[in-house]
């Protein structure tokens, strides 16, 4: 902690309903990317505090006020919280953007969009039906119906807290579960802010609880806790396989929303400009540090170096600076762990043999002050079989392969462990849609690029994850079927030795 940590705004876990100080007493400080300076002071949690919030989840979702709600009065109560985010949105976004270096011309939208999440799911709250089996066996009577599982625990990365907290939140609530959320270490602010909301909601205590600290203190004891039903995780591969390992000692459910090194795909009949801002955004927006960054850049060979050309051009307008400014474009990196590796891998490519067309070090542009910046950065000569288009790198780092014919783009395209999504882009329908056949991935756009919503299903295929979220089936992940057996005839009951 530094000596000035009396001025830094000092936040509460929420814990059964009421805010919480850290069984340790001990508070981690939060940094606001831009400055490279602490701005709050985060609880740093602990086994304790995860077990009391656990508790109260449990109590919640198995008695008292929360379990006796119907689906309808939990619906009305999701909507209230969509309503109370939304008039809460600037806030919020501002929260972000000092947290996490977000933008704050892309959080405006999305703290605007992100109660569409809850809005949907409210409506789906009492729209779960179960049915009546046409049962072969006479003389009895079976239904199903779809019960909640208890308590969920969400563990959250540090790139979108609060758009990935709903994926999670807003169908788990819709399911009849409660919740122990889990922020990053690095960007717990806002979803504690969030909690200030879900107070005004009205929402039972117990039904969502936030602890905060390191994965080690606080994810892991979640994970292990027996009266945790499901693990719902978001974050690298890495730690997704160990709490994946350690679910399954206890035999939980878990959906794990994991890394991509997703390819953008570029064939010459494309729309080249749109492709161009494709590409662009597929890899700066959100300064690379997204799951879905497209950042393995797929150019067919007879346009590549025109289309890099085009590529550099653009990606060397990019304004870089403060992220509150609404004209910044690209912000800095959310921490500094990021920010090293991001340079690693720059070296990594670099010592692989690949040439920095554009950037390839840290940002010491004046605006960009003693942030953790790295220049927008576009490696060619990228062989598909480098550790630069292998792993993952969440910065603004992309790396352009050249391909010669669809075959070999499909072939390059999933020749990776991952599988979180991929873009496509030409005006011939049939390629588009031959294209969308072949990779395997949970997402693939055509002509676009990172467009999500609510109602439609996201999540990985390979080391990208196992699950979904968003849309309507999903909410299934969040429920457990149960089969009610009830004789109807009152015969006196056959043979007890033998199976009816
Ligand atoms: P991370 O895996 O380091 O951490 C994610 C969360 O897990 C944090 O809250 C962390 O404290 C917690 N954690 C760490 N170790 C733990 C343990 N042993 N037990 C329990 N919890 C533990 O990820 P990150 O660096 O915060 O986020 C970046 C990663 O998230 C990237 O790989 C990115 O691709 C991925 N991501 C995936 C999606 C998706 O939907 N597929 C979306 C966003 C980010």
């Amino acid at each position: 902690m530094t000596s000035n940590s009396e001025s830094l705004e000092k936040y509460r876990m929420h814990i059964a309903g009421e805010w919480a100080e850290p069984a340790s007493g001990d508070y981690l400080e939060s940094f606001n990317p831009f400055t490279a300076k602490p701005w709050a002071l985060i609880p740093r949690g602990n086994a304790e505090d995860a077990d009391r919030a656990v508790e109260a989840a449990h109590g919640a979702a198995f008695n008292g006020e929360g379990a006796a709600m119907t689906a309808t009065q939990r619906g009305h109560m999701i909507r209230k919280l969509a309503d109370i985010l939304v008039e809460e949105a600037e806030r919020l976004a501002e929260i972000e953007v000092r947290d996490n270096g977000k933008l704050i011309a892309e959080m405006g939208g999305q703290t605007r969009y992100l109660p569409q999440w809850y809005y949907y799911y409210a409506g789906l709250a009492d729209k779960i039906e179960g049915s009546v089996i046409p049962i072969d066996k006479p003389g009895h009577f079976n239904y199903t119906k779809w019960e909640p599982l208890g308590v969920v625990a969400c563990i959250v990365p540090w790139n979108s807290p609060l758009l990935l907290l709903a994926w999670k939140l807003a169908p788990l609530l819709a399911a009849g579960n409660t919740a122990v959320i889990k922020p990053s270490e690095f960007t717990s602010a806002s979803t504690l802010e969030f909690m200030k909301c879900v107070e005004k909601a009205g929402f039972p205590a117990g039904v969502i609880n936030v602890v905060t600290g390191f994965g080690a203190e606080v994810g892991g004891p979640l994970v292990d806790h027996p009266k945790v039903a499901k693990v719902a995780f978001t974050g690298s591969d890495t730690t997704g396989r160990a709490i994946y390992q350690q679910a399954a000692k206890g035999l939980k459910k878990a959906s794990m929303e994991l890394g991509g090194k997703s390819p953008n795909i570029v064939f010459a009949d494309a729309h080249i400009e749109n492709a161009v801002k494709g590409a662009i955004s597929g890899i700066f927006a959100a300064t690379g540090q997204t799951c879905i960054a497209g950042s393995r850049l797929l150019v067919q060979e007879s346009i590549h170096d025109e289309f890099v050309d085009k590529l550099v051009a653009l990606g060397g307008q990019a304004r870089m600076g403060n992220p509150m400014s609404l004209d910044t474009q690209v912000g800095p990196v959310t921490n500094v762990p990021q920010f090293e590796k991001i340079l690693k891998y720059i070296d990594v490519a670099r010592q692989e043999g690949a040439e920095a067309v554009l950037g390839g070090a840290k940002a010491q542009r004046p605006e960009c002050g003693n942030g953790w910046f790295v220049e927008p950065t576009i490696f060619t000569g990228v062989r598909n079989d480098m550790r630069i288009a292998q792993e993952e790198v969440f910065g603004p780092v992309l790396s352009v392969i050249p391909f010669k014919d669809d075959e070999e783009a499909v072939a390059i395209g999933n020749d990776i462990v991952f599988g979180l999504a991929a873009g496509v882009w030409t005006q011939n329908i049939g390629r588009a849609l031959t294209m969308a056949d072949k990779l395997q991935a949970g997402t693939v756009w055509v002509n676009t690029y990172r467009a999500v919503s609510y109602m439609s299903p996201f999540g990985g295929y390979k080391q990208s994850g196992l699950g979904r979220e968003s849309g309507q089936e999903m909410i299934k992940e969040y429920l457990q079927m149960k089969s009610v057996w009830i004789e109807t005839s009152n015969a006196e009951a056959p043979n007890p030795f033998v199976m009816r």
